[in-house]
């Protein structure tokens, strides 16, 4: 997707600050972080959102949750963390690539909204 911010970020053409990659998947920091550690995880496939798995393009969700274990121990989680992702508008989805935030290094609220 030309006009996609996270293509261009898998592509390098917008810096970010990555801490995984692997042949399907791609995390960095995000920008604007909720917690201690906030990390965004995505296909390099550009999936607009989760309405949009289906059963041709699912595996990429089970290597997305490979890599955030991964991850989580490479940021020294152990205590755990929380796993979003928005999905459209009322989902308050910003981003139109699909996405699953790590979220923690703190105790986290309870409430989800
Ligand atoms: P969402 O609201 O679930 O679509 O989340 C999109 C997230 O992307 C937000 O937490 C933003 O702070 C983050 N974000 C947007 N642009 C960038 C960027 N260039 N680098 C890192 N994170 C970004
Ligand atoms: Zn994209």
């Amino acid at each position: 997707m030309d006009d996609c911010i996270f293509c261009k970020i898998i592509k390098g053409e917008i810096p970010s600050t990555k801490v995984y990659e692997d042949a399907s998947v791609y995390a960095f920091r995000d920008i604007h972080p909720m917690a201690p550690v906030h990390i965004l995880v995505v296909p390099k496939e550009h999936i607009a959102c989760a309405d949009d798995i289906n059963d041709d393009n699912c595996v990429c969700v089970a290597r997305i949750f490979a890599a955030i274990a991964k991850i989580a121990k490479q940021e020294g989680l152990t205590n755990g963390y929380r796993v979003i992702n928005n999905c459209g508008r009322d989902g308050c989805q910003s981003v139109k690539h699909l996405h699953f935030h790590i979220l923690g290094g703190k105790q986290l609220p309870e409430n989800m909204g």
